[in-house]
């Protein structure tokens, strides 16, 4: 991964490099302790951006910026449109590939549609990450990727990390540091505030439209204590334990589908108008 210095005001550049070190931590065959071997160290970007994010994701700070955006009146897009709205963060922190991010959404798609998937996981490929968009209307990366977890109760440590979150204001209010903080026990993922981000946004802009599998899918894509190291079970309702093997099954494709293939836009455009059409109205709410 370069980091030219140059380029740090590039508000992709971290975001990628914040996905890599994800694909690396979750690297096919890797074993449970090999896992646990990153450190600060050896990825002093990635380490900077934890540290901001775990400081400074309160349950304070996910209110407002829930009460900002979950209104959703940022304006009406198309997927299309959303997707080059997106595609004007431009992404030269990889030498090696001129992908555009319309094109690394359909290396997702279309590798969950070879796959034999249903449809509406088809457009949860292309979709699952339209939420970045959270970065050109200004905010910062640490707001808007990485892990997500649970705020206003105590922090797992299976969250990546965890060692930053000594520093997080919520961590001198008692009432947020015990087992279930502000919530009841089994009380549904759904019904907890999650660290603010592209995954929430995103469940958001198409919760009128899409299948509760599908929500799922983009509201908890990035909560890895939950979906892939089995913490915070206490909070889960029996809808959740439905729906983890779904958000498992989608996991594969969001950390291992880019290539470096540029996708044949002009000959996938008919096939993905016709997705959009069969789920969405034209224009979303964004
Ligand atoms: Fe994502
Ligand atoms: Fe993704």
């Amino acid at each position: 991964m370069t980091s030219n210095p140059e380029r740090s005001t590039n508000p992709i550049a971290k975001m990628d490099q914040v996905e890599d070190f994800t694909k690396q931590r979750y690297r096919k065959g890797k074993s449970e302790s090999e896992f646990r071997q990153y450190d600060a160290k050896a990825s002093p970007g990635v380490a900077e951006f934890y540290r901001n994010n775990h400081e400074r994701q309160t349950l304070d700070y996910v209110l407002a910026k829930e009460q900002e955006y979950f209104g959703l009146t940022r304006g009406k897009k198309t997927v299309w449109e959303a997707g080059e709205y997106l595609n004007t963060l431009v992404d030269d922190s990889d030498p090696d590939t001129d992908l555009t991010q319309i094109e690394h959404l359909l290396q997702t798609s279309e590798a969950i549609r070879r796959d034999g998937h249903p449809r509406w996981m088809v457009l949860v490929g292309f979709i699952h990450d339209l939420g970045k968009c959270l970065g050109l209307y200004g905010e910062p990366q640490w707001g808007v990727v990485g892990d997500t977890f649970p705020v206003g109760c105590a922090w797992s440590d299976q969250v990546v990390f965890p060692e930053y979150f000594a520093s997080n204001p919520d961590a001198k209010i008692s009432e947020y540091q015990t087992k279930y903080g502000i919530y009841e026990p089994n009380c549904g993922l759904e019904n907890l505030n999650m660290s603010f981000g592209h995954d929430g946004y995103i469940a958001e802009v198409m919760k009128p439209y899409l299948r509760t599998e599908a929500l799922y899918m983009l509201r908890f894509h990035s909560f890895y204590a939950w979906h892939r190291h089995n913490a915070y079970k206490y909070f889960e309702n029996e809808k959740d334990k439905a729906m983890l093997e779904w958000v498992r099954k989608f996991n594969p494709y969001d950390l291992y589908s880019k290539g470096h293939t540029k996708p044949d836009m002009e000959k996938l455009k008919p096939y993905y108008d016709d997705l959009f059409a069969e789920f969405l109205p034209a224009k979303l709410d964004w």
